[in-house]
């Protein structure tokens, strides 16, 4: 018949040795027989197969005598493969004088307790382990071997490596890290600490932050403590510290919360890192940067004044030599006469453009609008400068359309000649310019085409700024690079968008589209 048995209980036993039945004293377990010495082998079997520590047990001359499941597990061998070896197949051989040291110990009746040490896995691997051995002895009390316990502490191992290299991380950051309670109280200084703020760890430790706050921060202190106790983290806050010489430095500080196991916020870590250079060189570049406003502005003003000083003189010698023209006859030297003209317009174009930059960048740039036909422009402009060209062609599509804009006239003029001058320009080989305006809803758009030298992908994106000029064309091309800033300032001062689509040696397509009224 199967016997039963309560492994756990606390036996209250007679003098003789009897288990009392029932109910123990404290009213908890009740023992159903007497146990067996074979039931009590049982039971210590199972206790050693199933407890998650190695036992081993081995004779007084280290030879092993049983080996448990956890002791397979660790160690990789089964039981089988060890039993009669000797115990050193698992020491490293720097260290078999241990197990001598332990014997003698042994021997002598005494008890090891929580030994820390290295053992050897069968594939050569490293165990560490934390190791009790006891003396086991015989009926007569005779010492016979010894009984060993050993528990993988490879996770405590681990966790104090990682300690140590937080420690030393903690240790070797230029940023200062301190750690401080709810309180405010100053419980770790690192070695950046100290170098930034001048106190040792031994010195500040216990003290209040505040040793290191401004008086007219301190209510800093009490936000960054009321946002840790909520849990929440500060970063990247700049404000400033000072030192044990009183000197203030600039930081950027991080604080985090600081929870305990069971997650409750014990404290917060405070990382202080030095932004004095940083905002030394934010306070220069502000400097250079006002510098550099002041004298765009006072190149601004000289443009403005130097343009509006040569234009009152160009006027003048324009108008005397077409006076000069109509006047003379028409003889071999009147061509000095006609390429003299032909200089000062392009002078005043010029001078005329830098008014224009000189205005926009004054936000000057205004508008004067009429209704008008914007055909009738196209073709009058087209017109004009087809008499400047023989090589090309300047076609109109669809010119019976006519749209009526109200706008600007004569700076839309201004838009046209710039887009047309410049395919001709940019068309040195000559070829057909077509010039197309269309409504589209609200809006009328208009393009010029051409089948030029094309512009550059990388170029596009910039080809509407300020003095830009497109590098491989600069070359062989004379112009100021304000034409098509202009242009887009004009549109933009409309309202409207201006664009290009462009392919290198197949030509180039410029876009607007304004308001039809507005
Ligand atoms: P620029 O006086 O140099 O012609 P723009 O502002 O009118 O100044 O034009 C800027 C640049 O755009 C020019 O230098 C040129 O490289 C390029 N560009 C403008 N129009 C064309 C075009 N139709 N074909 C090719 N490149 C052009």
């Amino acid at each position: 018949m199967k016997k039963e048995f309560s492994p756990t209980t606390n036996e209250t036993k007679s003098k003789s040795g009897t288990v009392h039945p029932g109910l123990q004293a404290n009213g908890t377990v009740k023992l159903k027989h007497i146990l067996s010495g074979e039931e009590k082998q049982a039971i210590l079997a199972a206790i050693v197969d199933s407890s998650e520590d190695a036992i081993i047990s081995k004779t007084l001359d280290g030879l092993i005598t049983s080996w448990n499941k956890t002791a397979k597990k660790m160690f990789g061998y089964t039981e089988k493969e060890v039993l009669g070896k000797h115990i050193s197949i698992i020491i490293p051989p720097e260290r078999i004088k241990e197990e001598t040291l332990i014997l003698n110990r042994i021997r002598s009746g005494k008890r090891i307790d929580h030994f820390e040490t290295i053992r050897i896995a069968k594939d050569g691997s490293e165990r560490n382990i934390s190791l009790t051995i006891s003396p086991v002895k015989n009926q007569e009390g005779v010492i016979i071997g010894a009984s060993k316990v050993a528990r993988d502490i490879s996770f405590k191992k681990q966790a104090l490596v990682k300690q140590a290299m937080l420690a030393a991380i903690v240790d070797f950051s230029d940023d200062a890290i301190i750690s401080k309670t709810l309180k405010g109280i100053i419980t770790s200084w690192n070695h950046a600490a100290t170098t930034m703020f001048g106190y040792t760890e031994k010195e500040i430790t216990g003290k209040h932050i505040s040793i290191i706050i401004p008086e007219d921060r301190l209510e800093e202190e009490t936000l960054i403590i009321e946002s840790i106790s909520l849990g929440k983290k500060i970063d990247h806050f700049e404000t400033v510290r000072i030192g044990k010489d009183g000197k203030e430095t600039q930081i950027s500080l991080t604080v985090s919360p600081i929870k305990d196991l069971n997650g409750k916020i014990i404290g917060a870590s405070k990382v202080a890192r030095d932004i004095s250079l940083k905002v030394a060189a934010e306070k220069q570049r502000d400097l250079y940067t006002q510098k550099l406003k002041d004298l765009n502005t006072y190149k601004d003003e000289f443009m403005v004044m130097a343009s509006h000083e040569l234009k009152t003189p160009l006027t003048v010698i324009f108008a005397n030599l077409q006076l000069l023209q109509l006047l003379l006859p028409r003889n071999e030297h009147i061509n000095f006469l006609d390429t003299s003209v032909k200089q000062v317009k392009k002078l005043t174009g010029l001078v005329n453009n830098l008014l224009d930059v000189s205005k926009v960048q004054a936000g000057k740039l205004t508008l004067n609008k009429t209704d008008f036909c914007l055909h009738s422009l196209l073709k009058e402009t087209g017109k004009n400068l087809q008499q400047t060209t023989e090589k090309h062609r300047i076609i109109f599509k669809d010119p019976q359309n006519k749209i009526i804009i109200h706008a600007d006239r004569e700076r839309i003029e201004q838009v046209m000649v710039n887009l047309i001058s410049n395919a001709i320009k940019y068309m040195p080989a000559g070829g057909d310019i077509y010039v197309e305006a269309y409504k589209e809803g609200e809006n009328v758009l208009v393009r010029v085409a051409d089948n030029g030298i094309g512009i550059p992908e990388p170029d596009l994106e910039y080809i509407f700024q300020r003095f830009y000029r497109v590098s491989s064309h600069a070359s062989s091309f004379s112009g100021s690079g304000v034409g098509l800033f202009i242009s887009a300032e004009i549109i933009k001062a409309h309202e409207g968008r201006i664009w290009v689509t462009s392919e290198i040696n197949k030509g180039s397509e410029f876009n607007f589209s304004i308001p039809i009224t507005n």
